[in-house]
């Protein structure tokens, strides 16, 4: 079988490794190497940019980054296991890959890397979520990356770009829709993996915008959509009591009615509501 590069295929490279998926670890492989390009492409130009990959398993995205001319991949893998295959490929494209071990929760990757900086990762979906919120929340704004191209679960990529009014409104849409534009740009059905996963999945791309969508401060915008979203079915008013003594006229001067649900409420209403309490 021809590959992208002069390397084995990936399921040669999975025996020879004896890299057996294991669930701890969320270890579900892309093998297709022409795939694996797709998913690359879709994270734009990376010729002039560092590319950041979580979670490189035995290479699969890796290899898809460096032949779609990535200018450095940094790959952070947790599995020991999958070293010596990523060593192949740092080989094969000499000064373009550096592998790190270890968890991607615990490390800073920033002193390896030099900007303009994308991520792109196909990660187990609790550590993906976990790291999309951080991603989006740091204390600077705009933040080291450009963009993020990452895999999910088909279900969390629907909260991601959902629109008010949908039932995956909520926070995570809010979350990454005031700071980045989001789309999904790749189904992939669970037979794209080894082994399959119960799901299907989708690739969600996010850029970064310059500045926050809406002008709001985090802290006040991020207690206000926690306590609405807390009581999606509660009206506004009775929601958000908490949040402000006076939040009925809060409500109106953001131009809400406080007998609205949150799932109605667009990003821009929240904002607005956000600086109406900050007011003090
Ligand atoms: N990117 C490869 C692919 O597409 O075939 C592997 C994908 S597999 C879904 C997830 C990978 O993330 C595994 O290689 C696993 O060992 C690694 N991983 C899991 N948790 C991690 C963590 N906290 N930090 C770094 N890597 C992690």
């Amino acid at each position: 079988m021809s590959t992208i590069d002069n390397l084995p295929p990936l399921r040669e490279v999975i025996n020879t490794h004896d890299l057996k998926a294991r669930k701890s670890l969320g270890q579900n492989f892309l093998l297709d190497l022409n795939l694996t390009a797709k998913i690359a492409r879709q994270a734009g130009d990376m010729t002039e940019c560092d590319v950041l990959e979580i979670g490189p398993g035995p290479g699969g995205l890796t290899r898809g980054l460096l032949s779609e001319g990535a200018r450095r991949v940094l790959a952070i893998e947790k599995d020991k296991r999958c070293l010596p295959a990523l060593a192949d490929i740092a080989e094969a494209y000499p000064d373009r890959l550096t592998v790190i071990e270890g968890d991607a929760l615990e490390i800073d990757p920033l002193a390896h890397l030099t900007p303009p900086i994308r991520i792109a990762a196909n990660l187990p979906y609790n550590v993906g979520t976990e790291l999309l919120v951080r991603w989006l929340t740091p204390q600077e704004w705009p933040p080291f990356w450009q963009s993020l191209t990452l895999m999910f679960q088909r279900e969390v990529a629907e909260r991601i770009v959902a629109k008010p009014g949908s039932k995956a409104y909520g926070r995570l849409a809010l979350l990454a829709q005031w700071r980045a534009d989001a789309r999904i740009v790749l189904n992939l059905p669970p037979e794209a993996f080894t082994p399959p996963p119960k799901v299907s999945s989708a690739v969600v791309h996010l850029t970064a915008l310059p500045e926050p969508r809406f002008p709001a401060d985090p802290d006040v915008l991020n207690r206000v959509v926690a306590a609405a979203f807390n009581q999606r079915r509660k009206m506004l008013r009775s929601a958000l009591k908490g949040t402000a003594p006076d939040i009925e006229d809060r409500l109106r001067a953001a131009g809400l009615k406080p007998t609205e649900r949150a799932e109605q409420v667009p990003l821009e209403g929240f904002c607005a509501l956000a600086r109406e309490i900050a007011k003090g």
